[in-house]
Formats: structure tokens, C-alpha cells, sequence
């Protein structure tokens, strides 16, 4: 079986009825984009940057992380690369680096909020991601984005690292595309303005299911309520892909979601552009998509949007996944 999904690695993504999605893959690092491209990912949907940051005693400088931007950009070999700027705080914390304690690490001080509190460490991470932007395919992405706001703000302060650049002389791409993840009930409900701002969105189910059901993502008493396909959460992936649809930019998935085979026909009836998922997903998500109708998956979708439950919207897709051979 593993050698016959090997074969597939060079094959389009694409559907019996001719829709085509892009199946790219999350990494963390130089090595894992290796395995990513042997598992024929056509490009990288989201590039986590907070492992740089991680196992260390300071902040990586500039020229370290354009490095590694620009390897994984040149190995890229012109494919699509998001790279996400910092996501530490939460789960994720930093020896050399003190937050604090927080009654609420989840909801605290973290990824954007540092970020926009911190512009020297965030001017560091834009210049050097600019840099690489001369190298390949280089899109801007932003986490836990929960206002118009932020981005604004951001945004600043990447066209002030690219004034810069720009006056030292320094090559990057002056139109890279810069887009956000969309997390927080509080993007999703704004999607509409959000996406005035941006060039693109991605969907962070991870994150995403946490805040709408207000459930801790690691908290293993109440990981039975940790629910992907709860109706809320179903109807906030549809509010996000509409704003994006009706603004004409593109919207991708990049949680964990998207690795789930019964959630394949939500995201081709919704007729997301591309999913990003880890490396070990992809041949086996492309298998499916090979034997998967838009139509039907079209007609699966208005009847999910009936169910009133989690444990209803499972048994329909996973039907729905069983009758695809
Ligand atoms: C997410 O929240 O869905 C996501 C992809 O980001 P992370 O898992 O790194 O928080
Ligand atoms: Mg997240």
C-alpha cells in the first residue's frame, strides 16, 4: 500500500470532476521540508518559524533566520512557501524569554500580541523573512490575528522593515503577499473586513475549535469535548471561506483538520484553494481527493449543514468516506 501512494506523489490533486486543490505541508524545519517533498507537496502552507526560537539561549539575529528562510525557499524551488512569523506564548515558551506567570497562558500575552509589543524582535523576524523573499515564493503570514487593527499595525511595521531594506540596498520581493490565520472567533466573525486587508487567509482549525468551544486544546480530561466537527466550528469555516470568496482572495486550511480524511469533502464543497497538513497526511488525503467528486461532496455538505450534532455530522461524513473507493 505505502508504495502504491508513493506512485502518487507526482500526481496532480486534483478531483474525477476536475477540481484541483493544493496539498501542502506544515513544517517546522529545514529537514522536514525534505520529507515533505518526497511526499509530493506542492508547496509549504505553513512554515512554524517559533522552532528557530526554541532550544536556545537567545533570540535567533537577523542573518540566522534569513538562512534558513532562504534554504527552505531555494529548496523550494519556486513552489509556494508561508512562513509564519512568531507563535510562542501558549503552549509555547522560551528558556531566555519570560512571559510570566498567566492564570490564562492561551489567552495571554503571545504570537502577535509579542510581536507588536516587541517591534525590534518582530522587525528582526519581517527583515529577515523579506530577505528570503528574493529567493523563491515567500508569503507573510500572521497568527492569532483578532482585529483590523493588528493588522494595520503589522503591516506598518513591515513596510518600515522594507523602507529599510530598501535604503541599505537589500534585494526582496517589494510585493510579497501577506495574509493571516484565521484562529479566533473574532477574525472569523470580521472575516469580511479582515479580508480587505489582506492578500490571503488561512484557516487555523487547531486553535479555531479551542476558542470556540472554549476547550484547552491539551487538556486531556476534556479532549471529548475538543469537537472538529461541531456545528459552530462547521459554520465558522464556511463564514471564513465565504468572506474570502465573496473578496475574491485565496483561503487555505492549515490545522490539523485538514489532515482528516472525513473532512476532505467539506473542503472541496467549500472550495477552499489549498490544505496544509503534515507530511505523513498528504499521499494518503491525495488518494481520496483522487476518488472524490466536488458534486458529491457539494451534496454532502447541505446536508452537514442540517446536522445539529458532532456525533450526527460524523456519521454522515464518515458514510459519505466509506462509500469512496
Ligand atoms: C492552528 O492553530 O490550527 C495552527 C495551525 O497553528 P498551531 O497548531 O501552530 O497553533
Ligand atoms: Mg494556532
Amino acid at each position: 500500500h505505502r508504495s502504491r501512494l508513493r506512485r502518487l506523489a507526482g500526481v496532480r490533486s486534483v478531483t474525477p470532476d476536475g477540481k484541483e486543490i493544493a496539498l501542502e505541508a506544515n513544517i517546522s524545519s529545514l529537514k522536514e521540508l525534505e520529507v515533505a517533498l518526497s511526499s509530493g507537496a506542492v508547496g509549504v502552507g505553513l512554515f512554524r518559524t517559533e522552532f528557530l526560537y526554541m532550544d536556545r539561549h537567545q533570540f535567533p539575529g537577523e542573518d540566522e533566520q534569513f538562512e534558513v528562510y532562504k534554504a527552505v525557499a531555494e529548496k523550494l524551488a519556486g513552489r509556494p512557501l508561508i512562513i509564519r512569523t512568531l507563535d510562542i506564548g501558549g503552549d509555547k515558551n522560551l528558556d531566555y524569554f519570560e512571559i510570566g506567570e498567566e492564570d490564562n497562558p492561551f489567552l495571554g500575552y503571545r504570537a502577535i500580541r509579542i510581536c507588536l509589543d516587541r517591534p525590534d524582535l518582530f522587525k528582526t523576524q519581517l527583515r529577515a523573512i523579506l530577505r528570503a523573499s528574493a529567493y523563491g515564493k515567500v508569503k507573510i503570514m500572521y497568527p492569532l490575528i483578532s482585529s483590523v487593527e493588528e493588522v494595520r499595525a503589522a503591516n506598518r511595521l513591515l513596510e518600515e522593515a522594507k523602507r529599510e531594506l530598501q535604503a541599505e540596498g537589500v534585494p526582496f520581493d517589494p510585493n510579497v503577499p501577506c495574509g493571516i490565520m484565521i484562529e479566533l472567533p473574532s477574525a472569523v466573525t470580521i472575516a469580511d473586513l479582515l479580508a480587505e486587508e489582506v492578500d490571503f487567509f488561512s484557516i487555523g482549525t487547531n486553535d479555531l475549535i479551542q476558542f470556540v468551544l472554549a476547550v484547552d486544546r491539551m487538556n486531556e480530561r476534556i479532549s471529548r469535548l475538543y469537537q472538529p466537527f461541531h456545528p459552530a466550528v462547521l459554520r465558522m469555516l464556511r463564514m471564513t471561506v465565504d468572506a474570502a470568496k465573496r473578496r475574491g482572495i485565496h483561503v487555505g486550511v492549515c490545522g490539523e483538520m485538514a489532515g482528516d480524511p472525513r473532512a476532505l469533502p467539506i473542503w472541496l464543497g467549500l472550495d477552499v484553494d489549498s490544505i496544509s497538513m503534515s507530511s505523513h497526511s498528504i499521499l494518503p488525503i491525495k488518494e481520496r481527493l483522487l476518488h472524490t467528486h466536488r458534486s458529491d461532496s457539494i451534496d454532502v455538505l447541505n446536508r452537514l449543514w442540517e446536522c445539529r450534532t458532532a456525533e450526527e455530522a460524523i456519521r454522515l461524513l464518515e458514510s459519505f468516506r466509506l462509500s469512496v473507493e
